[in-house]
């Protein structure tokens, strides 16, 4: 049990309070999570900004990275170098909204490849 802020609550409970909450709720969760992170974008530049968080969050998470290298000054002045437009997320958004949307998305789609799947065996 977490006490927090509800978007904290939502991420709680669609990936980190398995078994005690049901698939249903849980899956309903996820898709809240990943709506949010695709519908708050909406400008193109959005959009290109939102792929650049997505494609920023997997380095991190796949290179083994801390996060809070997204606070570095010539870590922000490379970003800045490759597109003035881009502003940098801080580290903060990385590790709880880029990094919650990024996980609903990768659970809902090994839902959807489980529920289509036939003769499994554990
Ligand atoms: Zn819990």
């Amino acid at each position: 049990m977490v006490l927090g802020k509800a978007n904290e609550m939502k991420s709680h409970l669609a990936m980190k309070c398995k078994g005690y909450v049901p698939k249903n709720v849980q899956l309903n969760f996820l898709r809240k999570i990943d709506n949010e992170c695709e519908s708050s974008k909406t400008s193109s530049i959005s959009i290109k900004s939102n792929r650049a968080d997505k494609a920023l969050t997997r380095w991190f998470v796949c290179s083994g990275i801390p996060f809070v290298a997204a606070d570095s000054l010539y870590f922000k002045d490379f970003t800045k170098s490759l597109n003035s437009g881009y502003n940098l997320s801080k580290r903060t958004a990385f590790a709880t909204t880029h990094l919650d949307g990024e996980l609903a998305n990768i659970t809902l789609k090994i839902e959807k490849k489980l529920a289509k799947a036939k003769n499994l065996t554990l």
